[in-house]
């Protein structure tokens, strides 16, 4: 059953071709296909440490019914809900550990500082994009946010999503990250279902989120890599762009590279499963460290350039 998403099915002429631009020529007819099995990965236990500072995976969810951060009639009554929940959902999970729910509101100014600067914790949202649409309009009234005791894995609540999944680790393991993130996602999901909420998501579309750029998986596969050479490199755009990866600052989008060290993740979300996008990273950084090596020795890496596709 296709189940409607206003403002997509009522808006459909207008974001069709927005979306079909958006997400490399994906059409009005064709279907979002899911893969979170991280068996299907291959490698990515193996990305040298010595370049690859850490390793993220996370993705967005909305709740069904209620409603999105950035819509107008979304009032501090609907995040209060959605903490509300969260956290009475976050009482009847087990898995794998009894965790507790940090508010934001509750934390002092250096435990949110520190949080912040181990990238375990939203920023305030300072983006013109998030503070335009209105989705700061109540911060930081409810955003909360558990985490695994070793941290590796992380739910946000009332952030840019309802729900935030993460999974990160330091050093290059993605091999690791990934079935933490899968896992997770599955038992939240579970849980979810057991008190007949239920994520947003169709067949499409995939996972509805916040804004468009981000529909299908959600999903953001990353690391932290030190590429002091190739980043300076003329050619490093246009490699990026033909591995389908993006380049941001490690301390989020908005946020410049400093020393060489850069956040690359995969550019794509929709049309693409789970698996092939986070394989599509661990590929393409394991070529950024290759041209690295090159680079340092002063040859050339023409010959390692991958054609466009
Ligand atoms: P998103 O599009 O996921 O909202 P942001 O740029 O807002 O991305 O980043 C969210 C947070 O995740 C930031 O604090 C950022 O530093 C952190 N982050 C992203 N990738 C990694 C990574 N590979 N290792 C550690 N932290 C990361
Ligand atoms: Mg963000």
């Amino acid at each position: 059953m296709r189940l409607r998403f206003p403002p997509y099915d009522v808006f459909k002429e207008l974001f069709d071709p927005i979306l079909e631009d958006l997400h490399g020529g994906y059409k009005p007819s064709d279907e979002h296909k899911p893969d979170l099995n991280p068996d299907n990965l291959q490698d990515g236990d193996d990305l040298a440490p010595n370049y690859v500072l850490s390793s993220q995976v996370r993705s967005g969810h909305s709740i069904r019914a209620s409603a999105s951060p950035h819509v107008p009639h979304c009032s501090r009554g609907e995040h209060g809900a959605r903490e509300q929940l969260a956290v009475e959902l976050r009482r009847a999970w087990t898995w794998p550990a009894t965790w507790p729910v940090l508010a934001l509101k509750s934390m002092t100014q250096a435990e949110q500082q520190q949080l912040i600067d181990d990238h375990f914790l939203f920023d305030e949202p300072l983006s013109p994009l998030l503070l335009a649409s209105g989705m700061a309009r109540d911060w930081p009234d409810a955003p909360d946010i558990w985490h695994s005791d070793s941290k590796i894995f992380l739910v946000w609540v009332n952030e840019e999503e309802h729900l935030r999944v993460i999974s990160v680790q330091k050093g290059g393991n993605m091999k690791e990250v990934f079935p933490w993130f899968c896992n997770g996602l599955a038992q939240i999901e579970t849980l979810f279902k057991s008190k007949n909420y239920e994520f947003m998501w169709n067949p499409h579309l995939g996972y509805i989120l916040t804004c468009p750029s981000n529909l299908g998986t959600g999903l953001r596969a990353g690391v932290h890599i030190k590429l002091p050479h190739l980043g300076k490199h003329e050619t490093f755009p246009k490699v990026l762009k033909r591995l389908r990866l993006q380049k941001r600052g490690t301390g989020g989008v908005d946020t410049a590279a400093l020393g060489g060290v850069f956040e690359v993740s995969n550019a794509d979300r929709l049309g693409f499963s789970e698996v092939e996008l986070v394989q599509v990273v661990v590929d393409g950084v394991k070529l950024l460290i290759e041209m690295e090596q090159r680079l340092e020795q002063g040859w050339a890496i023409d010959d390692l350039v991958p054609a466009q596709k």
